[in-house]
Protein backbone atom coordinates (compact mmCIF):
# COMPACT_ATOMS: atom_id res chain seq x y z
CA UNK A 1 0.00 0.00 0.00
CA UNK A 2 1.41 3.30 -1.14
CA UNK A 3 -0.67 7.35 -0.80
CA UNK A 4 -0.85 6.86 -4.53
CA UNK A 5 -2.92 3.79 -3.96
CA UNK A 6 -5.43 4.93 -1.03
CA UNK A 7 -5.67 8.04 -2.72
CA UNK A 8 -6.81 5.89 -6.25
CA UNK A 9 -9.35 3.88 -3.67
CA UNK A 10 -10.71 7.26 -1.99
CA UNK A 11 -11.46 8.71 -5.53
CA UNK A 12 -13.16 5.50 -6.49
CA UNK A 13 -15.65 5.89 -3.80
CA UNK A 14 -17.18 9.02 -5.86
CA UNK A 15 -18.83 6.98 -8.73
CA UNK A 16 -20.48 4.99 -5.98
CA UNK A 17 -24.56 4.49 -6.13
CA UNK A 18 -25.93 6.29 -3.05
CA UNK A 19 -22.71 8.23 -2.33
CA UNK A 20 -22.12 12.05 -2.62
CA UNK A 21 -19.28 13.72 -1.92
CA UNK A 22 -17.34 17.16 -1.53
CA UNK A 23 -14.30 18.90 -0.36
CA UNK A 24 -14.63 19.84 3.21
CA UNK A 25 -11.51 21.83 3.62
CA UNK A 26 -7.26 21.05 3.10
CA UNK A 27 -4.76 20.06 4.60
CA UNK A 28 -1.46 21.68 5.69
CA UNK A 29 0.34 20.92 2.32
CA UNK A 30 -2.98 21.73 0.53
CA UNK A 31 -4.27 18.03 0.03
CA UNK A 32 -8.39 18.04 -0.32
CA UNK A 33 -9.95 16.22 2.30
CA UNK A 34 -13.01 14.84 1.78
CA UNK A 35 -16.28 14.37 3.03
CA UNK A 36 -18.38 11.58 1.62
CA UNK A 37 -22.21 10.98 2.31
CA UNK A 38 -23.85 7.67 1.78
CA UNK A 39 -27.80 6.72 2.23
CA UNK A 40 -30.47 9.31 3.07
CA UNK A 41 -30.04 13.06 3.67
CA UNK A 42 -33.57 12.97 5.68
CA UNK A 43 -33.53 11.54 8.98
CA UNK A 44 -30.75 10.90 11.78
CA UNK A 45 -27.09 11.43 10.29
CA UNK A 46 -23.59 9.70 12.15
CA UNK A 47 -20.38 11.72 11.51
CA UNK A 48 -17.19 9.12 11.31
CA UNK A 49 -13.51 10.58 10.63
CA UNK A 50 -10.32 8.40 10.52
CA UNK A 51 -6.90 8.42 9.63
CA UNK A 52 -6.68 11.53 12.07
CA UNK A 53 -3.51 9.83 13.18
CA UNK A 54 -1.07 9.10 10.38
CA UNK A 55 0.03 5.56 11.53
CA UNK A 56 -3.06 4.70 12.20
CA UNK A 57 -4.60 4.55 8.27
CA UNK A 58 -6.30 0.92 8.83
CA UNK A 59 -8.83 3.48 10.06
CA UNK A 60 -8.96 5.18 6.52
CA UNK A 61 -8.84 1.50 4.78
CA UNK A 62 -11.79 0.45 7.39
CA UNK A 63 -14.03 3.68 5.99
CA UNK A 64 -13.63 3.02 2.41
CA UNK A 65 -14.95 -0.27 3.04
CA UNK A 66 -17.46 0.71 4.71
CA UNK A 67 -18.61 3.59 2.69
CA UNK A 68 -18.99 0.82 -0.05
CA UNK A 69 -20.44 -1.84 2.08
CA UNK A 70 -23.38 0.72 4.13
CA UNK A 71 -23.61 2.26 0.11
CA UNK A 72 -25.54 -1.07 -1.33
CA UNK A 73 -27.86 -0.55 1.81
CA UNK A 74 -31.49 0.62 2.23
CA UNK A 75 -30.82 3.05 5.29
CA UNK A 76 -33.21 5.39 7.51
CA UNK A 77 -30.80 7.89 8.04
CA UNK A 78 -27.22 8.35 6.45
CA UNK A 79 -23.74 8.58 7.02
CA UNK A 80 -21.47 11.30 6.63
CA UNK A 81 -17.79 10.33 6.40
CA UNK A 82 -14.13 11.73 6.30
CA UNK A 83 -12.36 8.75 5.90
CA UNK A 84 -8.79 10.58 5.54
CA UNK A 85 -8.15 13.83 8.28
CA UNK A 86 -4.84 13.66 8.02
CA UNK A 87 -3.52 13.10 4.57
CA UNK A 88 -0.20 14.12 4.64
CA UNK A 89 0.84 12.76 8.12
CA UNK A 90 -0.57 9.36 6.47
CA UNK A 91 1.71 9.92 3.01
CA UNK A 92 4.80 10.30 5.26
CA UNK A 93 3.93 6.89 6.78
CA UNK A 94 3.59 4.87 3.77
CA UNK A 95 5.67 6.56 1.28
CA UNK A 96 8.62 8.37 3.59
CA UNK A 97 9.51 11.97 2.98
CA UNK A 98 10.53 12.10 -0.03
CA UNK A 99 7.54 13.67 -1.43
CA UNK A 100 8.55 16.63 0.50
CA UNK A 101 9.74 19.53 -1.76
CA UNK A 102 11.51 21.63 0.77
CA UNK A 103 14.84 20.11 2.13
CA UNK A 104 14.63 22.47 5.34
CA UNK A 105 11.09 20.93 6.30
CA UNK A 106 12.24 17.23 5.46
CA UNK A 107 15.71 18.37 7.79
CA UNK A 108 12.94 19.68 10.36
CA UNK A 109 11.12 15.98 10.25
CA UNK A 110 14.19 13.61 10.76
CA UNK A 111 15.45 15.89 13.64
CA UNK A 112 11.70 15.83 15.11
CA UNK A 113 11.62 11.99 14.84
CA UNK A 114 14.46 11.77 16.77
CA UNK A 115 17.21 11.81 13.90
CA UNK A 116 15.30 8.62 12.10
CA UNK A 117 14.61 8.99 8.34
CA UNK A 118 11.88 5.54 9.02
CA UNK A 119 8.47 7.44 9.72
CA UNK A 120 5.85 4.58 9.94
CA UNK A 121 5.24 5.03 13.38
CA UNK A 122 4.61 8.87 12.73
CA UNK A 123 1.42 10.10 14.34
CA UNK A 124 1.27 13.79 14.10
CA UNK A 125 0.64 15.87 10.96
CA UNK A 126 3.48 17.15 8.66
CA UNK A 127 3.85 19.94 10.85
CA UNK A 128 4.50 17.98 13.95
CA UNK A 129 0.99 18.96 15.24
CA UNK A 130 -1.17 15.97 17.01
CA UNK A 131 -4.27 16.42 15.38
CA UNK A 132 -6.22 14.56 18.00
CA UNK A 133 -4.84 16.58 20.65
CA UNK A 134 -5.30 20.14 19.25
CA UNK A 135 -9.22 20.93 19.67
CA UNK A 136 -10.18 23.37 22.13
CA UNK A 137 -11.60 20.44 24.90
CA UNK A 138 -9.13 21.03 28.12
CA UNK A 139 -6.48 21.18 25.34
CA UNK A 140 -3.00 20.82 26.95
CA UNK A 141 -4.20 19.30 30.51
CA UNK A 142 -3.84 15.85 29.24
CA UNK A 143 -0.77 14.33 31.02
CA UNK A 144 0.76 12.80 27.69
CA UNK A 145 0.66 16.09 26.44
CA UNK A 146 3.55 17.35 24.99
CA UNK A 147 4.76 21.40 24.60
CA UNK A 148 7.56 21.13 21.88
CA UNK A 149 7.59 19.52 17.64
CA UNK A 150 7.24 15.66 17.92
CA UNK A 151 5.86 12.61 15.80
CA UNK A 152 3.08 12.61 18.58
CA UNK A 153 1.60 14.61 21.70
CA UNK A 154 2.51 17.65 20.75
CA UNK A 155 -0.80 19.79 21.21
CA UNK A 156 0.25 22.71 18.95
CA UNK A 157 1.22 26.53 20.20
CA UNK A 158 -3.28 27.42 20.55
CA UNK A 159 -5.81 25.02 19.99
CA UNK A 160 -7.09 24.15 17.05
CA UNK A 161 -3.98 26.08 15.02
CA UNK A 162 -3.74 23.44 12.44
CA UNK A 163 -6.21 23.28 9.27
CA UNK A 164 -6.94 19.82 9.54
CA UNK A 165 -8.52 19.95 13.08
CA UNK A 166 -10.28 23.48 11.72
CA UNK A 167 -11.94 21.25 8.80
CA UNK A 168 -12.98 18.97 10.76
CA UNK A 169 -14.79 21.92 13.41
CA UNK A 170 -16.13 23.55 10.84
CA UNK A 171 -17.76 20.37 9.05
CA UNK A 172 -19.14 19.12 12.10
CA UNK A 173 -20.77 22.49 13.16
CA UNK A 174 -22.76 23.17 9.75
CA UNK A 175 -23.82 19.11 9.61
CA UNK A 176 -25.07 18.81 12.99
CA UNK A 177 -24.91 15.28 13.10
CA UNK A 178 -27.30 13.04 15.69
CA UNK A 179 -23.84 11.20 16.82
CA UNK A 180 -19.78 10.75 15.86
CA UNK A 181 -17.76 7.92 15.52
CA UNK A 182 -13.98 8.29 15.47
CA UNK A 183 -11.93 5.46 14.29
CA UNK A 184 -8.28 5.33 15.29
CA UNK A 185 -6.26 1.91 16.07
CA UNK A 186 -5.58 -0.10 18.13
CA UNK A 187 -6.61 -2.31 20.68
CA UNK A 188 -9.90 -3.38 20.38
CA UNK A 189 -11.58 -0.44 22.79
CA UNK A 190 -14.56 1.55 22.49
CA UNK A 191 -14.19 4.58 24.67
CA UNK A 192 -16.44 6.87 25.96
CA UNK A 193 -17.12 9.22 29.02
CA UNK A 194 -14.45 12.90 28.15
CA UNK A 195 -14.76 13.82 31.61
CA UNK A 196 -16.03 16.95 31.18
CA UNK A 197 -19.54 15.89 30.61
CA UNK A 198 -22.43 15.76 32.95
CA UNK A 199 -23.94 12.40 34.68
CA UNK A 200 -26.63 11.75 32.01
CA UNK A 201 -24.72 12.46 29.16
CA UNK A 202 -21.67 9.68 30.45
CA UNK A 203 -24.23 7.18 31.07
CA UNK A 204 -26.00 7.97 27.70
CA UNK A 205 -22.90 7.43 25.57
CA UNK A 206 -21.62 4.35 28.38
CA UNK A 207 -25.09 2.55 27.24
CA UNK A 208 -24.67 3.35 23.07
CA UNK A 209 -20.89 1.71 23.73
CA UNK A 210 -21.90 -0.98 25.39
CA UNK A 211 -24.65 -2.04 22.27
CA UNK A 212 -22.22 -1.49 20.10
CA UNK A 213 -19.37 -3.66 22.04
CA UNK A 214 -22.33 -6.26 21.62
CA UNK A 215 -21.43 -6.28 17.61
CA UNK A 216 -17.79 -6.09 17.60
CA UNK A 217 -16.71 -7.50 21.18
CA UNK A 218 -14.39 -4.68 21.96
CA UNK A 219 -13.78 -3.75 25.66
CA UNK A 220 -15.80 -0.65 26.70
CA UNK A 221 -13.65 2.34 28.55
CA UNK A 222 -13.84 5.47 30.13
CA UNK A 223 -11.62 7.85 28.19
CA UNK A 224 -10.46 9.10 31.75
CA UNK A 225 -8.50 12.00 31.95
CA UNK A 226 -7.67 11.74 27.89
CA UNK A 227 -8.77 15.80 26.42
CA UNK A 228 -8.36 17.89 23.46
CA UNK A 229 -9.04 15.26 20.89
CA UNK A 230 -12.61 15.41 18.60
CA UNK A 231 -14.93 13.03 20.75
CA UNK A 232 -14.14 15.45 23.46
CA UNK A 233 -14.74 18.89 21.46
CA UNK A 234 -17.63 17.30 19.73
CA UNK A 235 -19.48 16.04 22.98
CA UNK A 236 -19.00 19.37 24.56
CA UNK A 237 -19.36 21.75 22.04
CA UNK A 238 -22.20 19.89 19.59
CA UNK A 239 -24.16 17.91 22.76
CA UNK A 240 -23.43 14.48 20.76
CA UNK A 241 -22.86 10.96 22.03
CA UNK A 242 -19.09 11.12 20.33
CA UNK A 243 -16.86 7.50 20.71
CA UNK A 244 -13.73 6.63 19.55
CA UNK A 245 -13.36 3.27 18.58
CA UNK A 246 -9.77 2.00 17.89
CA UNK A 247 -9.78 -0.80 15.66
CA UNK A 248 -7.72 -3.71 15.90
CA UNK A 249 -5.45 -6.57 17.95
CA UNK A 250 -2.94 -4.78 20.85
CA UNK A 251 -1.07 -7.67 20.09
CA UNK A 252 0.23 -6.42 16.44
CA UNK A 253 2.59 -3.88 16.03
CA UNK A 254 2.09 -0.04 14.78
CA UNK A 255 1.30 0.57 11.76
CA UNK A 256 -1.44 -1.86 11.44
CA UNK A 257 -1.42 -2.66 7.93
CA UNK A 258 -4.22 -4.11 5.29
CA UNK A 259 -3.48 -7.34 6.43
CA UNK A 260 -5.64 -6.48 9.33
CA UNK A 261 -8.68 -5.03 7.50
CA UNK A 262 -10.57 -8.46 6.89
CA UNK A 263 -10.97 -8.98 10.16
CA UNK A 264 -11.15 -5.21 10.90
CA UNK A 265 -14.24 -4.87 8.68
CA UNK A 266 -15.77 -8.12 9.43
CA UNK A 267 -15.73 -7.31 13.31
CA UNK A 268 -17.12 -3.40 12.92
CA UNK A 269 -19.18 -3.58 9.12
CA UNK A 270 -22.57 -3.27 11.53
CA UNK A 271 -21.38 -0.98 13.86
CA UNK A 272 -22.37 2.21 11.51
CA UNK A 273 -25.97 0.77 10.78
CA UNK A 274 -26.52 -0.16 14.73
CA UNK A 275 -25.62 3.04 16.00
CA UNK A 276 -28.07 4.65 13.47
CA UNK A 277 -30.75 2.72 15.23
CA UNK A 278 -29.67 3.58 18.69
CA UNK A 279 -30.32 7.16 18.28
ZN1 LIG B 1 -5.28 7.41 17.28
Amino acid sequence: MNYKNLITEIGNLKSLKNVSWFVCGFSTLNEPIYCFHVGNKSGKQVFMEGGIHAREYLSTLFLIEEIKYLSTKNLDGGFYVVPLVNPDGVRLVLDGYDFIKCKKHKEFLKIINDGNDNFSLWKANILGVDLNVNFNAEWGKGAQNKFCYASESFVGFYAESEREVQTLINLAKILKPNISLSWHTKGEVIYYGFYKLNKNELERDFNIAKELSKINGYKVLSTGQSVGGFSDWAGINLKIPALTIELGNNNLSHPLTENSLTEVFEKNKDIPIKTLMLI
